[in-house]
């Protein structure tokens, strides 16, 4: 199937009188004849038993999302932050460090170089323009994988997803990538190498900004019995012995993640924000393009604007990332925009304030056009120097296109600057 029709087909197929759509299945518990059944369960999770890690409505989600992104499977997540933190977890323990690009999301940033260093473990970040050689020496004998954003937030550099894939599997890694801003009608890193794919679904995959969730994929392509990963190939005491490789084969990965980390933390979506994340889903393919449209649009519009120092965006040929964006981003470079104001933090706040159409919000990928200061918001925690490690300057408005008519974000922006002179 073609991405428009997994969209709307993939996850779910109802058999002879099953509901058309994907039912809400709002219960936490499941009713079994035996206790010998439900013991069962217990040494293999076939079936859901419990809504702390398994959900029928959830299950048809991350079938579907798997199928976008060509993964053997999915396991959906409360927040974008907990599929990044539980992808990290399940490959590292205290005492382990892992490889993560700089211009990540600020949230992810703090996270990795705050949260995770306070368990023991270290991320160490790498500028991912750096050659081959430069990347080699944040190798160490307890690196554990190699993390990056396609399309970073808000930078918006394009990442070489090839080369970061074949510097972690030469080192006998496996590549972690977050594509949330391109979606995988945009960019599917597994096809050039990743082998794990995450996704803050609160974004475009939901679109509406309805509900707040993420998403981990396994790719199925990472060989795990290697020997850098015991926790892959011996026995799990915290499940009856159970040996992931041996027992899971190329779905290692995502069965370990949900049996012993959704089960321990337990982080796992409500069936009634998987059937609002599935109605976001089906329509995402039609939206992905609209957005690009409208957003290459007005990048090229700011740019012939005198007010404006810069703008990033990896669809303009001027910009660049434009090169790594033909080669990963063919179809288009998604909806968001930066952009640098002359007059720095003051005006980027005043020219913001002044936005009629285009909401002030905490959100970004959303249906209706919206704007953010990562300076003062977002990347708050960051010092200067970080910020600029980010590609993050005090002037730099995140512009997130909507899917409004192109005049009316353009009158908007034109009325703005009128304002603001
Ligand atoms: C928003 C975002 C996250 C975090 O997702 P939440 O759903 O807000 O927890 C992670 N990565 C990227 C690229 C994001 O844009």
């Amino acid at each position: 199937m073609k991405p428009e029709t997994q969209c709307l087909h993939a996850g779910y197929t109802p058999g002879n009188g099953d509901p058309r759509v994907v039912p809400i299945v709002q219960s936490t518990t499941y009713t079994f004849d035996s206790t010998e059944h439900i013991a069962a369960l217990f040494d293999m999770p076939t079936e859901p038993m419990y809504s702390r890690f398994a959900n029928p409505t959830v299950d048809a989600v991350e079938k579907k999302i798997a199928a976008l992104e060509g993964g053997v499977a999915a396991m959906c997540t409360t927040s974008g932050q907990a599929a990044n933190l539980l992808s990290i977890l399940n490959v590292c323990s205290a005492g382990d460090s892992f490889i993560s690009t700089g211009t990540i999301y600020g949230g992810t940033f703090n996270l990795f170089a705050v949260t995770l260093k306070r368990f023991g473990i270290e991320c160490i970040f790498v500028d991912q323009t750096a050659s081959r050689e430069e990347l080699q020496k944040a190798i160490k004998p307890n690196t554990r994988c190699v993390f990056g954003e396609t399309l970073a937030n808000p930078a918006l550099t394009v990442l070489d997803i090839r080369k970061m894939a074949d510097f972690a599997h030469d080192n006998g890694l496996p590549l972690i990538i977050d594509n949330t801003f391109p979606t995988p009608i945009l960019c599917r890193p597994i096809a050039h190498g990743a082998d794990i794919v995450i996704h803050s679904t609160t974004k475009y995959m939901d679109g509406h900004a309805v509900q707040g969730g993420g998403v981990i994929v396994d790719g199925g392509t990472f060989p795990w019995d290697n020997g850098k990963f015991p926790a892959f190939t011996e026995p799990d005491e915290s499940y009856h012995g159970v040996c992931y490789v041996r027992d899971f084969g190329n779905m290692a990965y995502i069965i370990k993640c949900r049996m012993q980390l959704m089960r321990d933390f337990g982080c796992y979506p409500s069936a009634t924000n998987a059937f609002y994340l599935n109605l976001g889903l089906e329509t995402l393919a039609l939206r992905m393009k609209q957005y690009c449209i409208n957003a290459l649009t007005v990048a090229k519009y700011l740019q012939s604007r005198p007010e404006v120092e810069s703008v990033s965006y990896p669809g303009l040929e001027s910009d660049p990332n434009h090169a790594l964006a033909q080669k990963y981003l063919p179809d288009g470079c998604s909806g968001v925009i930066s952009f640098v104001i002359k007059g720095g933090r003051t005006q980027a706040m005043h020219f913001m304030d002044a936005l009629k159409l285009a909401s002030n919000v905490v959100h970004v990928a959303d249906i209706r056009t919206c704007v953010l200061h990562p300076a003062s918001e977002t990347h708050r925690q960051l010092s200067d120097e970080q910020l600029v490690a980010a590609g993050i300057n005090a002037g730099m408005i995140r512009f997130s296109c909507g899917l409004e008519h192109i005049d009316d974000i353009i009158a908007d922006i034109d009325q703005a600057f009128a304002a603001i002179q």
